[in-house]
């Protein structure tokens, strides 16, 4: 749909999100790729989920850059699985973003920032490296799913960012044994923590073991009201 180009971004993104309510993530995630080649990024976090995406992607069209955001406060567990499921699923253009070395000397020079200012951690060490990452590219797709948060009971397929992008929300319906159900159909290897009582895999510094069936928000940033690393913060709603 070329026309689709001219339209103003909330047009756009409505009449996305009704052509694309009923179909599977597979069925939305194909015309995007190859609508939106090299412009449309997959950004992830290779953690608990990360694999659906990445494998539909690289059956899709293996030359999608991915864009892997290596804080460096990972755990070494998510370095190795990183390589490992790149390498397993074929990927082939899987970029490392990280944040500034000088504005982490000069901001979090002891390494400890997430102990005391958790969202100004996660600006310097996640949210402005995506946000540069991302300057080339006019969408982007994520993993988040309704059922991860209250935060996102709502969440629709396509949004648009706050530097007015799309980004595709092509797993919004599924659950938890949706995700299971295609690890195990695919033969996918899971994330070794997963094993481990880790719902959800984050930095290791904010990131927690839950009883089973704690939603993914549980594992994370234990005691504090926090829910998001800020790299999807809503956006205010514009006129175009
Ligand atoms: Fe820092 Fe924790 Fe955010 Fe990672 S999740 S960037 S360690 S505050």
């Amino acid at each position: 749909m070329p026309y689709l180009n001219d339209m103003p971004l909330e047009a756009r993104i409505a009449l996305l999100n009704r052509r694309d309510a009923d179909k599977t993530a597979q069925g939305i995630v194909k015309p995007a790729l190859a609508l939106m080649t090299q412009k449309i990024a997959l950004v992830s976090s290779f953690g608990a989920d990360s694999a659906v995406l990445l494998h539909m992607v690289a059956q899709i069209a293996p030359r999608t850059p991915v864009l892997f955001i290596e804080t460096m406060k990972l755990f070494r567990a998510t370095s190795s699985y990183q390589k490992q499921l790149a390498n397993h699923l074929g990927l082939e253009n899987v970029n490392h973003i990280s944040p500034d070395p000088r504005r982490v000397f000069l901001q979090d020079t002891e390494g400890l920032l997430h102990q005391s200012n958790t969202d100004a951690c996660c600006t310097l060490r996640k949210v402005e490296p995506l946000q540069q990452a991302l300057s080339p590219f006019s969408a982007w797709i994520t993993g988040r799913k309704r059922h991860e948060s209250a935060t996102r009971a709502d969440l629709a397929i396509w949004k648009a960012d706050a530097a007015r992008r799309l980004k595709l929300n092509p797993l919004t319906h599924w659950s938890k044994h949706d995700i299971v159900a295609y690890f195990e159909t695919h033969n996918i290897p899971r994330h070794p923590l997963i094993e481990k009582g880790y719902p959800s895999i984050g930095c290791a510094p904010c990131t927690y073991r839950a009883p089973p069936g704690m939603n993914a928000s549980a594992g994370h940033w234990a005691g504090q009201s926090k829910t998001e690393c800020g790299i999807h913060l809503p956006v205010e709603p514009r006129n175009t």
